[in-house]
C-alpha cells in the first residue's frame, strides 16, 4: 500500500498523476522508496539495449539469393540488381564479422554506401525498400530536399535516425543495422555554373550534415520525444554501420559525363564522334558527380555507384502483371471477393504502358491509369453476388483516355 503523499523515488513523479506506484520490497527498512511505471520501463530499455541484446537475427543470405529476391519484385535493372546485391551481401559480411568478433579486422573493410542514379519511377525505392523486407532489418526514407542543418527550420538529419529506431521497435542495436533511403540527393547539389539550382548554400550544408551520418558519428535520439517524463533517457545510436542507399535522377549527369570523355578523347587527338549512350554506371566517375556538385567528401562515401534505366513498355507491362504484388494481380484478387473475374486483354496492358510512359514519371503512373479504368467497374460491384467477367480492353481505355488513339497511331 502506498500512502498518498507517495512518489517515485527515482522522478519524483506523485502517485496521483502516476499510472503505476511500486513500492520497495523491503518494507519496513525503506517504506518510502517506491518506483513509478515509466522509470521501470525507461529502465529495461536502458539495460535491454546496452546489452545490444534485440532479437534480431542477420541471416546472411548470398547475393545471387539476394538477386533472385529483388527479382521477384523489381522488373529490369539487372545490372543495378547485381551489383547492390554484392554490395548488400559485403555489408552484413563486414557486419557479421564484426559482431562475432567484437572487432573489425586489421584490414578495415569500408561500409558500401550505394548511389542509385536513375529517372522518376524506375524502381530506386522499391529496391531499398525490398533490400529491407529481405534482411527482416528497420527501413527509413527520408527525402534530401526536406533536410536542412541542424537549427534551421524543417527536418533534421537526425530526425531520420529516429525514424529508424522507431522502426526497429526502440531497439538499439537492430536500429543501428538498419536501411536508409535519402532520395533526391542530386537536388541538395551545390550550385554549378553548367546548372541552374537556386539552392546553394544550404544544399551544401544538408550535404555536410549527410556526409556525418553517413561516415558514423553517434546520434543522440529521445526514445519518446513529445512524452513529457524527466527521466526519458536519450539513446546514443551510432550510424557507422547503417547502410545508406542515396538516390536520385540527377538530370544532366550524361552531358557532363560525355563532357569529360570528349576531353580526353580531343587530349588524345581523337576525331571519333561517339553517338549519345545511355548513363552506364561504368561511365559516371567521382569527378562527374562533384561537378554535378556533390560534395567530393560525400562522392567518397557512397563507393557504390549504379544506374537504373528508364523503364520500357514492355517491362511496364511485366510491372503491371509479373511481382508477387503486380496491379493486375491485386485488382483481381480484390474483384475474386465479390465473385467477379477481372481479365485484361494483351493489347489493353499495352495502352496502359504507352499511356505511362506518355506521363514521364516511371512505373508510378501505372496505379492511377488504372485506378480510373477501374473505378466504375468497382462502383458498379453487383450487391446480388452473381457471378461476373470484366474484360479490360482497347475499347476500355478508348473510352477513359481518348489520347490513347493518337499514342498509338504515332507509335505504329
Ligand atoms: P523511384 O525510382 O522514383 O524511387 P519507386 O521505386 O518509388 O521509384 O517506384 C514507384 C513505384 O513504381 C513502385 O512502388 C513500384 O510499384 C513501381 N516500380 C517502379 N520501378 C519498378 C520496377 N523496376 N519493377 C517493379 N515495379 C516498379
Amino acid at each position: 500500500m502506498t500512502n498518498k503523499h507517495s512518489h517515485c523515488s527515482f522522478c519524483g513523479i506523485r502517485e496521483e498523476e502516476a499510472n503505476y506506484l511500486f513500492k520497495s520490497d523491503l518494507a519496513g527498512q525503506h517504506d518510502d522508496l517506491y518506483i513509478c511505471d515509466q522509470c521501470l520501463e525507461t529502465g529495461y530499455r536502458v539495460i535491454h539495449n546496452a546489452a545490444g541484446k534485440g532479437d534480431f537475427d542477420l541471416n546472411l543470405v548470398k547475393p545471387k539469393e539476394i538477386k533472385h529476391f529483388l527479382d521477384q519484385y523489381i522488373i529490369g535493372q539487372d545490372r543495378a540488381k547485381k551489383i547492390i546485391a554484392v554490395a548488400v551481401y559485403n555489408h552484413f559480411k563486414r557486419l557479421m564479422h564484426e559482431s562475432a568478433t567484437g572487432l573489425l579486422d586489421v584490414v578495415e573493410i569500408q561500409k558500401s554506401n550505394i548511389l542509385l542514379i536513375g529517372p522518376t519511377g524506375s524502381g530506386k525505392t522499391l529496391i531499398a525498400q525490398t533490400l529491407a523486407r529481405m534482411l527482416n532489418v528497420p527501413f527509413a526514407i527520408a527525402d534530401a530536399t526536406t533536410l536542412t542543418e541542424a537549427g534551421y527550420v524543417g527536418e533534421d538529419v537526425e530526425t531520420v535516425i529516429f525514424r529508424l529506431l522507431q522502426q526497429a521497435g526502440d531497439d538499439v542495436a537492430k536500429a543501428q543495422q538498419g536501411i536508409i533511403y535519402i532520395d533526391e540527393i542530386d537536388k541538395i547539389s551545390r550550385k554549378s555554373e553548367s546548372r541552374s539550382i537556386t539552392r546553394d548554400v544550404s544544399g551544401e550544408g544538408v550535404q555536410q550534415a549527410l556526409l556525418k551520418i553517413l561516415e558514423g558519428t553517434v546520434v543522440n535520439v529521445p526514445l519518446h520525444p513529445g512524452r513529457k517524463h524527466p527521466h526519458d533517457e536519450f539513446v546514443k545510436i551510432d550510424t557507422k554501420n547503417i547502410l545508406f542507399i542515396c538516390g536520385g535522377a540527377f538530370d544532366g549527369l550524361n552531358e557532363l559525363v560525355d563532357e569529360r570523355k570528349n576531353r580526353k578523347l580531343i587530349g588524345f587527338m581523337s576525331s571519333t564522334n561517339k553517338p549519345h549512350e545511355t548513363l552506364e554506371e561504368d561511365r559516371i566517375e567521382s569527378e562527374d558527380l562533384i561537378k554535378y556538385g556533390i560534395i567530393p567528401e560525400l562522392v567518397g562515401r557512397l563507393p557504390i555507384v549504379t544506374s537504373l534505366t528508364e523503364l520500357t513498355e514492355e517491362q511496364l507491362v511485366l510491372i503491371m502483371t509479373e511481382p508477387k504484388n503486380a496491379l493486375v494481380k491485386q485488382y483481381q484478387k480484390l474483384l475474386e471477393y465479390d465473385n467477379i473475374i477481372l481479365k485484361f486483354t494483351t493489347e489493353a496492358l499495352g495502352l496502359i504502358a504507352k499511356l505511362a510512359i506518355e506521363k514521364k514519371i516511371g512505373a508510378r503512373a501505372l496505379r492511377s491509369i488504372a485506378e480510373a479504368l477501374m473505378l466504375d467497374h468497382m462502383y458498379d460491384i453487383p450487391a446480388n453476388g452473381k457471378k461476373k467477367t470484366i474484360t479490360i480492353n482497347r475499347e476500355s481505355i478508348e473510352e477513359k483516355f481518348p489520347q490513347i488513339r493518337q499514342l498509338d497511331q504515332h507509335a505504329a
